[in-house]
């Protein structure tokens, strides 16, 4: 009974703080699935958007989430985030953008939603061997799960890393705006009624202020006894 949900890592933690590359990494070191639940939300924030829904209506939202199929798959390249389709389009890149993960926080205080994903998400891990990320895994998806973990970092290392990230996708990024988005997104997230951002009580807290990923990956694999 115990095995499957004993082979889940959750890392759970706030925006920008690097959990993409660390659960990525992680995931590749002990030939696990990696589950990106932001990814997830994103992509309903993307379908409510397309379709000219309010996310802050929950009504508008909830009458249209049957319409959305959402699937994530391993991307070619080991570097890359997981491919998301949204009702078997792809839409991986439209989703990395700052404005999809503000309405991406919005829709995601909305009971539905949150109900229809995490059941998603509990499917997906029945597998077994997930390393999933997002920021209520540890405490709401995989309460059972055998490694907890949580990732912070000081807000304005967080935004330094989303705009070298963001830049890299070739996108324009005002610093000034990145910053507060973030600061934004992480009151709304800390202060929601429904799984909000919070490291579970048995989770390894990290501070990755000053460390890079590989230093990470390398202090939680020291936690794994795998
Ligand atoms: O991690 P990412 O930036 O892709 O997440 C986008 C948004 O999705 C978060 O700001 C949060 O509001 C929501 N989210 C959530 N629960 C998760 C993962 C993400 O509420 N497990």
């Amino acid at each position: 009974m115990c095995r499957k949900i004993c082979e889940v890592v959750t890392i759970d933690g706030p925006a920008g703080v690097g959990k993409s590359t660390v659960s990525r990494g992680l995931a590749r070191q002990l030939h696990f699935t990696y589950l990106d639940t932001g990814a997830m939300y994103r992509a309903v924030a993307y379908g409510c958007q397309q379709l000219r829904v309010d996310v802050k209506n929950q009504e508008a939202v909830k009458a249209v989430l049957p319409d959305f199929s959402i699937s994530l798959q391993p991307a070619n390249n080991a570097d890359d985030n997981v491919l998301v389709f949204l009702n078997n389009q792809e839409i991986s890149m439209h989703i990395r953008t700052a404005e999809i993960g503000n309405l991406a926080s919005q829709v995601s205080v909305h009971e539905p939603v949150r109900t229809n994903l995490t059941a998603l998400q509990q499917v997906i891990a029945k597998k077994g061997k997930i390393v999933a990320e997002g920021r209520d895994t540890g405490t709401v998806v995989f309460p059972e799960a055998a490694w907890k973990f949580y990732l912070d970092a000081t807000p304005e290392s967080r935004a330094k890393r989303r705009i070298l990230q963001l830049r890299n996708d070739g996108q324009q990024v005002d610093e000034k705006l990145i910053l507060s988005m973030i600061n934004e997104r992480d009151k709304a997230d800390s202060e929601r009624s429904l799984a909000p951002l919070k490291p579970s009580p048995e989770a390894i807290y990290i501070d990755s202020t000053t460390m890079d990923a590989k230093a990470v990956i390398a202090l939680m694999r020291s936690y794994i006894i795998h």
